[in-house]
């Protein structure tokens, strides 16, 4: 029997899809906020990093770039 419950399971999966979503977006310049390739995205009002993977525009150009290959 798993030492886990279903949802405890669940939120290991979303937490480890969290930072792969955060790893292949950060392998792009983010659009939105200019960070460069390897930082993470912050917010341009606050300075702060942001509690998201990243800004949508950059998630989505680094999912566009993995379909190219
Ligand atoms: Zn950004």
């Amino acid at each position: 029997m798993s030492r886990y419950t279903q949802r405890e399971l669940r939120q290991i999966d979303e937490f480890a899809n969290f930072w792969m979503t955060r790893e292949d977006a950060e392998t792009e310049r983010c659009e939105h906020c200019a960070a460069e390739p390897g930082q993470t995205c912050r917010d341009p009002d606050t300075d702060e990093p942001v509690r998201y993977p990243a800004h949508w525009i950059r998630i989505k150009t680094s999912e566009q770039r993995k379909d190219q290959t």
